[in-house]
């Protein structure tokens, strides 16, 4: 039986530190169009392409009256932002969050169209919102939020217009509502309106798990292009949510020693290696933080994860979580972004300098979308597969996406989230 007790051995710094540097935040819509805009110039992109993607197709912004459960009102913001379906449905997920606003959907919306071109699904980019704080509503009264606001996007959203999916505070249950609330509206039981659905009301198997397994798909084919062996080698996580949780487990299931795993409120740094993510998870639930999950084990800060000494370091949290303010005190050679957007311009430039791999979040935490399409496909075709079948179709596709990525940033000898841009806006430019 583990013993759960807080750490009496903290590594050399303990000092805490906000997990998101102040004043580091970057506008991150402005840092997309900047991305796209040097992928546009590498690829030739025409002119009138470059336009169409620089732009968003369509921009919705709702507000949400909601009757708390004590008889308050209060008002929230809702978003959906479809940027562009050249190549199918605007498809991206849905994220419940404080600091959800216009620029950081719009954000997520153009990086959702990149991603589903690079790992080639049949869809265009999407993704929304709601200015909230979950974990300040009752589940009756997220509920509700989440149904009102299914209503407000009922005529934008449907299997083959736009498809959401679970993001940030989010997940099966709120996707279930989305589908139920729809086929009021619709008349007709759609459930590929929205991936991420729990098996029984017609999810994948495998989808909760498939962005951190997609995640090391890619990580172990970039390891392998580098001519490194994954085993025995260290990774640090920021990020114990659902995609650094099952990352954990697929990069342990690969030989790699999870050292250390941090959520918003801190944590937990084991230089032998964190044994059991199970169990971790478990007392998370349970006590509500990660401090005194391993017996032995230091408590760390959000930041503090990112600059521990170790082979890998996987940002899976939220967007800005490495900036010019502590990119250089980064060790790791290895930088896997399964959060979207967890790194700045300035330190994306910092990194690439000190010869740091970056594996882009568009290559890097694909897995998911790419498990929806497979969601997607399976509602349409009334099929059910089994989850070995799920995984090998994902390994499939991960390598296939790892292995453009890298040929690409070979041959025009650029980082690979420059080759990632490229092999997207090509397919794009080829789907048109
Ligand atoms: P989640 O809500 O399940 O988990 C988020 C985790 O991040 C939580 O453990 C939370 O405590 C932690 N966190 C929040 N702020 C933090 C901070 N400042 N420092 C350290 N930890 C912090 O969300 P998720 O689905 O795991 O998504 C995580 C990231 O992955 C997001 O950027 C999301 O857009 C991206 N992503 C998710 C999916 C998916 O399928 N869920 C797919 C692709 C990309």
């Amino acid at each position: 039986m583990k013993r759960h007790r807080r750490s009496t051995s903290p590594p050399s710094r303990t000092k805490k530190r906000r997990a998101l540097p102040k004043g580091t935040h970057q506008n991150v819509w402005e840092r997309a169009k900047a991305q796209l805009a040097k992928a546009s110039a590498l690829t030739k992109l025409p002119p009138l392409l470059a336009a169409h993607l620089g732009a968003h197709d369509r921009i919705i912004e709702v507000s949400i009256p909601l009757e708390m459960d004590d008889g308050r009102v209060e008002v929230f913001k809702g978003f959906r932002v479809q940027h562009n379906n050249i190549r199918g449905p605007y498809k991206g997920g849905l994220r419940y969050h404080p600091q959800v606003d216009m620029d950081e959907v719009k954000a997520l919306a153009f990086w959702m169209t990149v991603k589903n071109a690079v790992v080639d699904v049949p869809f265009g980019g999407g993704k929304g919102g709601v200015a909230v704080d979950p974990k300040k509503l009752s589940n009756a009264e997220l509920e509700r939020l989440t149904r009102a606001f299914a209503r407000r996007l009922a005529h934008v959203i449907g299997p083959s217009i736009d498809v959401p999916a679970p993001d940030v505070n989010t997940g099966s249950e709120t996707m279930g509502w989305i589908a139920d609330e729809h086929a009021k509206h619709a008349g007709v039981h759609t459930p590929a309106v929205v991936t991420g659905k729990s098996i029984a009301h017609g999810g994948s198997e495998g989808r909760t798990e498939a962005t951190g397994q997609g995640g090391a798909y890619v990580l172990a084919a970039v390891l392998h292009a580098l001519g490194k062996k994954p085993e025995g080698m260290t990774v640090a996580i920021q990020g114990f949510g659902n995609v650094g949780s099952h990352l954990a487990r697929s990069v342990q299931a690969m030989g790699m020693k999870v050292v250390a795993i941090s959520d918003s409120k801190g944590g937990i740094y084991m230089k032998s290696g964190i044994a059991d993510i199970d169990s971790i998870e478990r007392y998370k639930k349970e006590h509500g933080t990660l401090s005194g999950a391993e017996r032995g084990a230091a408590d760390i800060s959000g930041d503090e994860i990112l600059t521990l000494p170790v082979d890998v370091v996987v940002p899976a949290a939220l967007e800005n979580a490495v900036t010019n303010g502590n990119a250089r005190r980064i060790k790791a050679s290895v930088v896997l972004e399964m959060a979207n957007g967890p790194l700045t311009t300035e330190a994306d430039q910092i990194l690439a300098k000190k010869g740091v791999v970056v594996i882009p979040d568009v290559l890097a935490n694909a897995g998911g979308v790419a498990v929806s399409y497979f969601e997607w496909y399976q509602n349409i075709h009334h099929e059910q597969w089994k989850k070995d079948d799920v995984f090998a179709r994902l390994k499939e596709r991960m390598e296939t996406a790892a292995d453009s990525v890298v040929a690409m940033s070979k041959k025009l000898s650029v980082p690979l989230r420059e080759a990632a841009y490229v092999v997207a806006l090509e397919r794009i430019r080829d789907s048109e």
